[in-house]
């Protein structure tokens, strides 16, 4: 256990009747001296909001494909920090002693602060992306800006794996100094995604958008959840929404194994991963993968063009690429992607 270090916070408005309007996400928490939002790691303090997400659990390193990016960097390492706390109460949670941080299923703080410098010096060093993932990064936005600061000078960009639930003022803020984002799409409706997560889905579908506009490099992951989610008709509708925003934009479709609140389902099925992703390119997504349960094919890229296999990924691992310069060498299609 570790001590938990409150620093000064951004995107809060003080309301007619005296309490602070936090506008990180959606949940739009008021709050009166003293008390923290229902993320439990924003605060607070007099007039001002405090933070305590300017710190880490963990400081990993490993291959950007785990993340899932497919399109950015294929190959690259990548550092992954991620501060307690999550907009966001899924029953499905890998990692859910650290995101469900203050809530029951939550462990003890375990996170120590953060010296952005130092992480991309490191990073620098090892030729790594600094990415924010398993948690929620979005609750980190000061830290986001202070890395991407760091960054920027270093040449280390900064990604985030999100689950999208942003307000227009955090967009406005992360939106400037991110590379690439991969975000969940978990429901292919409000009630469902509420049912699932305590959040809205418009938001996170809006934030998809306002991303890829802006020109962050944008992946969608879908977790298939038997029985809540997998139905062809809502994988039809959530491929639909990814396709809505740009036929090219990745989708991974995420194998689910039991866990947290839903330990006692059963896996996904390699055959319902494989429908879905049928149904993924039916709704017109061209780039559509399965990180495992449909073995080497789940993870090449095709030429959109010409149908030749473009990128080979091993699992956890090494990428084998023929594109040249982010193109096709038969057929000289330009893929989608930073490449
Ligand atoms: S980030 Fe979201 S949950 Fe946390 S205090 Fe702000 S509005 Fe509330
Ligand atoms: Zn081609």
């Amino acid at each position: 256990m570790t001590r938990q270090v409150w620093t000064e916070a951004r995107l809060f408005e003080p309301q007619p009747d005296g309490r602070l309007l936090c506008t990180v996400c959606p949940h739009a928490c008021r709050l009166d001296d003293g008390e923290t939002g229902l993320c439990r790691v924003r605060m607070r303090s007099g007039d001002a909001m405090r933070t305590a997400t300017f710190a880490t659990s963990v400081v990993h390193a490993g291959p950007i494909e785990r993340k899932p990016f497919y399109h950015y960097r294929p190959g690259a390492q990548t550092l992954t920090l991620a501060a307690p706390g999550c907009s966001f109460m899924c029953s499905y949670c890998i990692n859910f002693r650290i995101s469900q941080f203050g809530r029951p299923s939550g462990s003890a703080w375990d996170a120590v602060p953060v010296d952005p410098q130092a992480v991309v010096a490191r990073a620098a060093d090892a030729g790594a992306v600094v990415a924010l993932s398993y948690t929620e990064p979005s609750l980190a936005v000061e830290l986001t800006l202070a890395l991407a600061d760091a960054g920027r000078h270093a040449g280390v960009p900064v990604v985030w794996k999100s689950n999208g639930f942003l307000t227009d003022a955090a967009l406005d803020a992360v939106v400037p100094v991110l590379a690439a984002v991969n975000v969940d799409v978990k429901a292919a409706d409000d009630t469902s995604h509420r049912a699932l997560t305590g959040g809205a889905l418009q938001p996170v579908l809006h934030a998809i958008r306002r991303l890829a506009d802006a020109g962050v490099w944008v992946e969608v992951s879908t977790p298939l959840l038997p029985g809540v989610n997998d139905a062809p008709d809502d994988l039809r509708r959530i491929a639909e929404s990814v396709a809505a925003v740009g036929e090219s934009v990745p989708w991974h479709l995420l194998r689910f194994t039991p866990t947290f609140r839903m330990r006692r389902e059963v896996p996904t099925a390699p055959d319902r991963l494989a429908e879905a992703a049928a149904i993924g390119r039916q709704a017109g997504l061209r780039h559509v993968y399965v990180e495992r349960a449909l073995g080497p094919a789940g993870r090449d890229t095709a030429c959109p063009g010409c149908g030749d296999t473009v990128v080979r990924r091993e699992l956890w691992g090494p990428v084998h690429s023929t594109l040249i310069d982010g193109s096709c060498p038969d057929c000289r299609t330009v893929l989608p992607g930073r490449w």
